[in-house]
Parts: C-alpha cells; sequence; structure tokens
C-alpha cells in the first residue's frame, strides 16, 4: 500500500474509542490514540501486540517504535475537534491505551501541544488524563497552568532496580522532577509504580530510596499493580533477558491465563499467584502507610474476585477514581 492510500485508510478511523466496562472511571471516558506507536518501546507493552494497533502500523508501512500520526497533523486536529463536536458523549479523555502523548518527537515537533491545547480549551472537554512515560515541556507545562482542573497527570515511574524493562524513556529523575512541576502547576498527579516485578522492584532495598525521591519531590500519591504476560510480551522478556530469567519470572504466575476486561479476548493474561501478590502487596503498603503516602493498588489485574477481597485486608484497592 502506498503512503497516500494508507493516509486515506487512516483519516477514515477515528481518534475517539470509548473506555470499557470493567477498567477505570467505570467505562465513562473516551480513550483518545493521537498517533499510533511508542518510542518508549517497553518490553512489556501490550499494545505491540493488539491487532488494531498492528493494523494500522502495517497500513502506514511504519514500526511500533517511530510513532506516526497517519495523517497531516493539522487535519488530525481537524478531525479531533470534529469528533469532540459531533459526540457529547466525549468528556473525559483518557491518554492514551496505546501510545504515549509524551512521544519525544511530538513534544518537540508540538503536536502533544497542539492535541492538549485543543482538549483544554475545548468547553465540553471536562478532564484529560495523562499516563506518561514520557516528559512534556514549558508550553505544555504553561498549558496545564492555565487549565490545572481539567488534568490529571499520571507519571509511569517505577524504583530502580536490577533490570529495567523500559528501553528509550528519559532519565528518571527527569521524568520525577517534571511531575513535581505538574503538581506545582495544579494538575493532580499520581505516580503510577506500574507495572511492577515481583522479586525485582517491590523490595524494602529499593522502595525506600525511590519512596525518599518521591517525597523530596513533593509527590505524595502513588498507585502500583504488577506484570501480567501474555505470549507476545512473553517472547519479548525472553528475546531482552534470556530463558532463564522468564523460568524464575514464571514460577511466580499462575498457570492459567485469564481475559482481565469483558468482551475483549485480546486482554488474557497471565497474572500473579494470588499469595506471591498478596505478601508483596502487604510489604508496599506498609511502607507507604509509614511513609505517610496516599495509595492504592490496582484492584483491575487482580487474578479473581476472591483475591480482590484478600488485598482490601491490607491495602486501599482502587475504586477506579483515585487518579479521575
Ligand atoms: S509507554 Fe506504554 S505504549 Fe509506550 S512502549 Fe511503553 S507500554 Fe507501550
Amino acid at each position: 500500500m502506498n503512503t497516500l492510500q494508507a493516509n486515506d485508510q487512516c483519516e477514515e478511523e477515528l481518534f475517539f474509542v470509548p473506555g470499557c466496562l470493567g477498567t477505570c472511571w467505570y467505562g465513562k471516558y473516551h480513550y483518545l490514540e493521537p498517533f499510533t506507536g511508542c518510542e518508549h518501546d517497553c518490553v512489556y507493552c501490550y499494545a505491540k501486540g493488539r491487532s488494531d494497533v498492528l493494523t494500522k502500523i502495517a497500513a502506514m508501512n511504519g514500526q511500533f517504535t517511530d510513532p506516526q500520526i497517519g495523517m497531516d497533523p493539522e487535519k488530525a486536529l481537524a478531525q479531533i475537534a470534529k469528533e469532540i463536536e459531533k459526540d457529547p458523549n466525549i468528556h473525559t479523555i483518557k491518554l492514551s491505551r496505546y501510545t504515549d502523548i509524551f512521544s519525544k518527537k511530538f513534544v518537540a515537533n508540538g503536536f502533544s501541544y497542539s492535541v492538549l491545547k485543543l482538549l483544554a480549551e475545548h468547553p465540553q472537554i471536562k478532564r484529560i488524563i495523562i499516563t506518561t512515560k514520557g516528559v512534556p515541556n514549558e508550553q505544555i507545562l504553561e498549558l496545564i497552568k492555565t487549565y490545572p482542573q481539567k488534568f490529571s497527570y499520571s507519571a509511569a515511574i517505577k524504583p530502580t532496580a536490577k533490570i529495567c524493562m523500559e528501553t528509550n524513556v528519559p532519565p528518571q529523575e527527569e521524568r520525577i522532577r517534571w511531575a513535581s512541576l505538574a503538581k506545582k502547576a495544579g494538575a493532580l498527579v499520581t505516580v503510577h509504580m506500574d507495572p511492577l516485578i515481583v522479586g525485582y522492584e517491590d523490595t524494602e532495598e529499593v522502595l525506600r530510596p525511590f519512596f525518599a525521591k518521591l517525597k523530596e519531590a513533593d509527590l505524595n500519591r502513588v498507585m502500583f499493580s504488577y506484570l501480567l504476560y501474555d505470549y507476545t510480551i512473553a517472547k519479548n522478556i525472553i528475546a531482552r533477558f534470556g530463558q532463564e530469567f522468564f523460568a524464575k519470572l514464571k514460577e511466580n504466575y499462575l498457570h492459567n491465563d485469564r481475559q482481565i476486561l469483558p468482551l475483549q479476548q485480546e486482554t488474557t493474561y497471565y497474572a500473579l499467584k494470588h499469595e506471591v501478590k498478596l505478601e508483596s502487596v502487604k510489604r508496599i503498603s506498609s511502607l507507604l502507610n509509614e511513609l505517610g503516602f496516599e495509595f492504592v493498588v490496582c484492584g483491575l489485574k487482580s487474578s479473581d474476585k476472591e483475591d480482590v477481597s484478600d488485598l482490601k485486608k491490607c491495602s486501599h484497592v482502587c475504586d477506579g477514581k483515585f487518579y479521575a
């Protein structure tokens, strides 16, 4: 397919997708995917294996690690505006399921800012929920300062451990610094320790210094959850860290996979064994309590209902609104 055909095809596609039941905010939000692909290239990335992402990448003759809009940026912005006008139910936006709005390339060329500006200035848009492993810039920070009540900023940052599963992300210090600036600018800022790898990123030894850095940056809200994997993610982990590492990791996981979201077969993953998770949640929660953080553990990725009720006995389980 040539570029023109690929662009035509992408233009017909919607930028907004309604959120699904069973996830945060009980589905009362819309995902916005302003571009396809992500430079961060995390080993555990589930977006890389999703068929709708793969279809778009193939149509653009692209690569996942080189995100593309798939059309002229001005046209993309006009289409985003048109979709908002057409649907009054679009008011709470999550950025993004399959990419990161703070992609280095689109922050640098101003497209990330233009998308956020359009959303922030639009009277119909009440909430813009960003989850990022990247960093914004001064221009975006000014926008947050102008519309602080509209922004929820989730900085996905994990403690420094012996293994690192994120390939192309800015240094941890930078991400903490920008999260702190976003908080000063008035956004609701939550640090997402997600997805944690049990035995590496959940020990007191790595958590204490990390929590100290967060405190120092005045970041006192934390959400945490754990790695889930499917066949594609397992393959990527083995390719990066080797069979032996994966075999050890797998010992902590259930032998049966489970569909996480209703009606979405592609969200079928292997989850942590109940007792492994419980022990880790207890350890992390007691540290967070001791240090005076506000925190929740994600309830969505739990292996079953029994799991959630046990988690509630030793932690605060997210009610879907913690970082809304
Ligand atoms: S930041 Fe998210 S979308 Fe980007 S590679 Fe990592 S997991 Fe995938």
